[in-house]
């Protein structure tokens, strides 16, 4: 194609993209660690059940735990061992969570019911949910809703598109974009099974065109596998990969405020979850491993790796020689969503992208400067929303008017923050004053 087309949405910004470090590292697996912890808490929704018991033996793939309910999906075995507690353990969110540890015995035994099936291709819908739910699906773009629900609309939602998202416009990540290079298949072969399941008549793909290599390899591999599937170069900018904005870019619809993207026929799924998916029901493998980008100038040799789902943090960084002498913040995540982390006890989730450490220098807070009213956040804002006024409103515990601004809308992209000359931490703020806003609508209801 001679015309790259770019597409893209209102809004957002620039950050340094800082993908470089990692993005020609093949990805490689990581050794499992001596012990894995397996929380109960890794998706959205009602928290799983253990089904095991301190001195049950597992293989990998054996589920630890059942759904708590519809909107919830088990987990699996990620070494072969002996459960050595059920526990509360550092959780990556925050606080304790209720984990199933597994002491691995370093055999890699399997589940003896996880191969191929020749047959998938015959399978019903319900069938393939059900194998997508007991497979422990949940999004692994870093919002961990379950995937099954998302392929569940009501039925008087009609999906027509579906859409993968492997935008990765979050900075330093570049799980994603090693997945597309490397493993296309898995990728094409799950998209298929969506389509299939959502009905859906078109399917498209969206890439930031900072990484036409994997916008070829996907679009050799559609033509290869003769499906009707598109992959369109995006406009490199934050948050091009947002839900939202993704929608808005690729078939130019707009989600209605308070909705979801199945309100107007469109349901997205992670390029992640996709291959994932594939797994899940061509060889009914549970999710027990994911690609986790370990980056940023903290880390003495960053890498892309793959790792078993339930590895402490500390074990992931001891595989990349550890962290720098004047290593600073943790992240779990990016810079611009990702999450600070306390304690390196705590293990991989299916929802982390990558773990990010930056240098003491970059994790220094800038001192906060009274506003200038300059509207750069603004302008940043991708959600067209007035992030000063926002900030001011809860800051003064106008929770009314935060509301009637629209605060429920914030996506939490952190592009006004980003920009804002006075250094104020306008997210910090904007996520409060939505928690309390939805605190006051559970009490009116
Ligand atoms: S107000 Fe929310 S959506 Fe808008 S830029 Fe700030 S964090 Fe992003
Ligand atoms: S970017 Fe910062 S200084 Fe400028 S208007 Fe917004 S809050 Fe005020």
């Amino acid at each position: 194609m001679g015309f790259m087309s770019s597409k893209s949405f209102s809004g957002g910004i620039h950050p340094p993209a800082s993908k470089k470090i990692t993005e020609s590292s093949s990805i490689v697996k990581c050794p499992a660690p001596p012990a894995v912890i397996i929380p109960m808490q890794q998706h959205i929704g009602a928290p799983a059940k253990p089904i095991v018991a301190a001195g049950d033996a597992v293989r990998i793939g054996d589920p630890v735990s059942e759904s708590g309910g519809f909107v919830s999906v088990p987990s699996h075995a990620s070494v072969s061992g002996t459960v050595s507690a059920i526990e509360a353990r550092p959780h990556p969110l925050g606080g304790k969570v209720l984990s199933v540890v597994i002491e691995n015995d370093g055999q890699e035994k399997w589940r003896d019911d996880i191969g191929f099936d020749a047959k998938y291709a015959e399978l019903s819908r319900k069938e393939i949910i059900n194998r997508i739910q007991a497979a422990g699906l949940a999004g692994m773009g870093g919002a961990t809703f379950p995937t099954h629900v998302k392929l569940s609309p009501p039925p008087d939602k009609k999906i027509d598109t579906l859409i993968l998202n492997g935008a990765e416009c979050e900075p330093y990540l570049t799980a994603d974009h090693r997945l597309m290079l490397e493993e296309p298949e898995r990728i094409i072969r799950g998209m298929e099974i969506l389509f299939k399941v959502l009905g859906a008549k078109s399917g498209a793909i969206g890439i930031e065109s900072n990484k036409m290599d994997a916008i070829k390899v996907l679009r050799q591999k559609i033509a290869e596998l003769n499906l009707p599937f598109k992959v369109y170069a995006l406009h490199v900018k934050y948050p091009q990969g947002a839900e939202k904005q993704l929608i808005k870019a690729i078939i130019n619809r707009r989600v209605p405020a308070g909705g979801l993207p199945m309100d107007i026929g469109c349901v997205v799924h992670n390029v992640g979850t996709a291959a994932a998916v594939y797994d899940a029901v061509a060889y009914r493998r549970p999710l027990v491993e994911r690609v986790v980008t370990i980056t940023g100038a903290g880390i003495k040799s960053p890498k892309n790796l793959q790792v078993p789902i339930g590895t402490p943090f500390s074990h992931v960084f001891n595989q990349c020689n550890g962290l720098t002498q004047d290593a600073g913040k943790i992240i779990m995540g990016g810079p611009m969503m990702g999450l600070a982390q306390s304690d390196i006890e705590a293990p991989v989730i299916k929802g982390t992208s990558g773990l990010l450490v930056l240098t003491e220098k970059q994790s220094r807070r800038k001192q906060e400067l009274p506003c200038i009213s300059c509207a750069h956040c603004v302008d940043a804002c991708p959600m067209g929303l007035l992030p000063k006024m926002l900030g001011q409103f809860v800051k003064h515990e106008r929770f009314d008017d935060a509301e009637s601004y629209h605060v429920l809308d914030c996506i939490e992209c952190g592009s006004c923050a980003f920009v804002c000359p006075a250094n104020i931490n306008l997210v910090h703020w904007i996520k409060n004053g939505k928690l309390r806003v939805m605190q006051k609508r559970k009490k009116a209801n």
